[in-house]
């Protein structure tokens, strides 16, 4: 596929983010705390996560090893921070949720395997095939340097967060109990917030529409669910910390 045509699809891809973006404010996602048995034929909520998500995984090296691109060491470093990612929410993630017993609906499943397919087979085939910046010079670009930073930063956000969460649970009950410490102190999904820098940050280090169209998607997909989480929160404890905003400290 040349360059014009695939970034047109790009482009039309980040234009749905934009719809889904709409559509998520009105329909919350029906899965975790806002799991709902009417969406049809369900499935155990740790397959659901690794299903969800392997595809992502898969994909993405697939379009990495087929690439007819020069594999580079920036080709390389771009594809193992990918994966490092999805090795975490494919693999370690499910296998550490506290989850017993709850499901989710498959069609929630099959969506999110559609999203994933779509965003890796861009990142993948960009970085395997039609990079052309990923040389030696590009690792010491100041565009490389601060989005590796920041890739980082989100990270290590993301995933301590989502480990509080999961040690909220405990003696395996499937409740939920106010999170408290660090940036839980100022939102109520740090999880959701370190999910969106560090894929702003890798948007930044890759410097390209597919990596850019998939923050975008990130940010669509966070945000309804973040202003969701925050009002369950508000709806089922009255002494929720009022001060708490749903996802970005100080401002939403
Ligand atoms: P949540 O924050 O809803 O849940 C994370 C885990 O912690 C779940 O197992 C949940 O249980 C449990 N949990 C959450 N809050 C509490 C609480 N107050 N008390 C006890 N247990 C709690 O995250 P999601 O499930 O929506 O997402 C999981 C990860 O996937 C996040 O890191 C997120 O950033 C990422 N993600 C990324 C997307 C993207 O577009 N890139 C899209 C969606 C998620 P339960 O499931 O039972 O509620």
């Amino acid at each position: 596929m040349d360059k014009q045509t695939f970034d047109l699809l790009v482009l039309i891809w980040t234009a749905i983010a934009l719809l889904i973006f709409l559509l998520l404010l009105f329909v919350t996602a029906p899965y975790g705390r806002h799991s709902k048995r009417n969406w049809g034929k369900t499935i155990p909520d740790r397959i659901g996560w690794f299903v969800m998500e392997v595809p992502a995984l898969i994909i993405f090296l697939f379009f990495i090893i087929t690439g007819t691109a020069e594999k580079t060491l920036a080709v390389w470093i771009v594809a193992a921070l990918y994966v490092m990612h999805y090795l975490n929410r494919a693999v370690i993630y499910p296998w550490r949720i506290r989850v017993r017993g709850k499901e989710m609906p498959l069609v929630v499943a099959l969506m999110a395997v559609l999203f994933n397919f779509v965003n890796a087979g861009f990142l993948g085939y960009y970085t395997g095939t039609l990079h052309t910046h990923y040389n030696g010079e590009w690792l010491t670009d100041p565009r490389f340097i601060a989005g590796l930073l920041i890739f980082f930063t989100g990270m290590v956000i993301n995933i301590t967060s989502d480990e509080k969460l999961i040690r909220l649970r405990k003696n395996r009950s499937n409740g939920y109990r106010i999170p408290r410490g660090g940036l839980f102190e100022r939102v109520s999904c740090p999880n959701f917030m370190g999910e969106m820098v560090e894929w702003g940050g890798y948007a930044i280090l890759c410097w390209s529409l597919p990596a850019f169209s998939f923050f975008v998607w990130t940010f669509c997909n966070l945000v309804p669910r973040a202003l969701s989480h925050h009002l369950w929160y508000k709806n089922h404890f009255p002494d929720y910390p009022i001060e708490r905003k749903a996802v970005f400290p100080y401002i939403l």
